[in-house]
């Protein structure tokens, strides 16, 4: 039976009467030893170390008394959707910042990033001629994994810093030191932040008319500029088509959308606090997104965070990379998913074009002998970071390019659906990655490079990998 801490979670939130009866998740995985606690039991790495324990279990109290972010429907619609994509009838497309962060949380940065992706769909939409299935990196992407716990700079080491839910990144021993009462407002900031994506997505803003006012002056002149501008007639010239068919701006498919909630699960204590029980189906969901992935840093088999997601029903993504083998992956998808449950898996990719080019296909063996059900998405940002002679992080538009387009041949010559892609990207007009069409050259990126952690696309950079993505998947 489940093994259920009380103090962890309100009483309220387990009134399903016959809970303790439930053995099997959705996905098939024994609920026999585990519970939303049962990662402590495991070694979980890239947490921070606390200094008060008893501050932190305030923090996590609290925490535990505020509602679900997202509810269980909805992860289920989620995870039907992704097994469409799974199964070649759709694609996801994931985007947002590589971590939210406090100084950058306002309105308009919410709006332009949400508009961006959904720009980006309707391209996509069109291009590949199935739906596409929005996931904003947003609302509750902030804790990073580290390479090393502790950053030195002129001989001086202070703790990394671990994303705005943990500390500071200001170089200052008392903006490194991890501090609980992080986590409530980042709680509160995703709470905010999923409020306006809720209003945008049922309220008008993400009507088909608005979305397609595109914005493609700043490839005004150049010869790709005139390509896209080409396709993005074509879809203005299908929707009026549509429209004459009697699908007009009234119709509710071209009034309002589907977008959903992704971050990596990678703080455990904040997630157990979310994870709750779900009244109608008795089973538990992590209510702080609708999907939820690991990290390449935390996919050891035995380790704290494979406990974790072993338990929850949400869609589950799982970062792989050329280091990865195939036996491996296999063994987790089948802990994960021992039910082999459509939809529940996601592996995303991350090497490089070379890389991938050269281990993709033996993993995708793997998993297909193996006759799992996966969706594989492309994260063309992790496998393609530089740093420039001026001392930037940066990802060049071409690399990024690059290894989506190797993802798509692999999977063609494989017999296999690429599934979908992965971007660390904002709304903002930002210089942080080099290259695309309004080129970004390194001496720019000094100009507005203001991510916290990794480099992101902008807007026009995001948008026209989403010309050539629809280019080459409606080929
Ligand atoms: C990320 O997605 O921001 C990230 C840290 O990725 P990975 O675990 O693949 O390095
Ligand atoms: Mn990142």
């Amino acid at each position: 039976r489940a093994v259920i801490t009380p103090s962890a979670q309100p009483d309220a939130l387990y009134d399903a009467p016959d809970r303790a009866n439930k053995q099997i998740s959705a996905t098939g995985a024994s609920l026999a030893n585990w519970s939303p606690s049962s990662w402590k039991d495991r070694e979980a790495l890239q947490q921070p170390n606390y200094v008060d324990q008893a501050e932190l279990e305030v923090a996590l109290s609290e925490i535990a008394n505020r509602p679900p972010l997202v509810f269980a429907g909805e992860v289920r619609g989620l995870q039907a959707q992704l097994a469409n994509a799974a199964a070649g009838n759709a694609f996801v497309l994931f985007g947002g910042d590589c971590a939210e962060s406090f100084k950058e949380f306002n309105t308009n940065h919410i709006r332009d990033t949400y508009r961006v992706l959904l720009q980006m769909s309707v391209v996509l939409m069109y291009g590949a001629g199935v739906p596409v299935v929005k996931l904003g990196r947003m609302a509750g992407q902030f804790a990073k994994p580290r390479s090393e716990d502790l950053e030195t700079i002129d001989g001086v080491s202070l703790p990394s810093y671990r994303g705005d839910n943990i500390n500071s990144s200001e170089f200052t021993e008392e903006a490194r030191r991890p501090d609980p009462s992080r986590l409530i407002r980042a709680y509160d900031q995703s709470c905010s932040t999923l409020n306006l994506l809720r209003a945008f997505s049922s309220g008008g803003y993400a009507s088909m008319q608005r979305v397609t006012k595109w914005n493609l002056d700043f490839m005004e002149g150049e010869k790709e500029g005139a390509e896209y501008r080409e396709l993005a007639d074509r879809v203005d010239a299908a929707l009026n088509f549509m429209a004459a068919c009697g699908i007009d701006e009234d119709h509710p498919t071209m009034k309002s959308t589907d977008f959903y909630t992704a971050h990596e699960a990678l703080h455990l204590g904040y997630e157990e606090q979310l994870t709750r029980l779900d009244s109608t189906t008795e089973e538990f969901y992590g209510c702080s997104a609708h999907f939820l992935w690991c990290g390449e840093r935390t996919r050891q088999p035995d380790g704290a965070h494979m406990e974790y997601f072993r338990g929850v029903s949400n869609p589950i993504g799982i970062k792989i990379s050329d280091k990865s083998d195939g036996d491996s992956v296999v063994s987790l998808v089948k802990s994960l998913n021992p039910e082999n449950v459509p939809g529940r898996i996601t592996l995303i990719s991350r090497m490089g074009a070379a890389k991938l080019r050269e281990h993709l296909p033996r993993l995708i063996t793997a998993v297909e002998d193996a006759g799992l059900n996966v969706l594989w998405v492309s994260d063309p940002m992790h496998g393609n970071t530089i740093k420039t002679e001026n001392g930037f992080k940066t990802r060049p538009f071409e690399r990024v390019r690059d290894e989506i387009m190797a993802f798509f041949e692999v999977h063609e010559q494989m017999g296999t659906h690429p599934g979908g892609v992965h971007l660390e990207m904002t709304g903002k007009n930002v210089t942080e990655c080099t290259g695309g069409t309004a080129t970004v050259t390194e001496g720019d990126l000094e100009l507005r490079y203001e991510t916290e952690c990794d480099p992101r696309l902008n807007a026009s950079q995001a948008l026209e990998l989403a010309f050539l993505m629809a280019k080459e998947l409606g080929e």
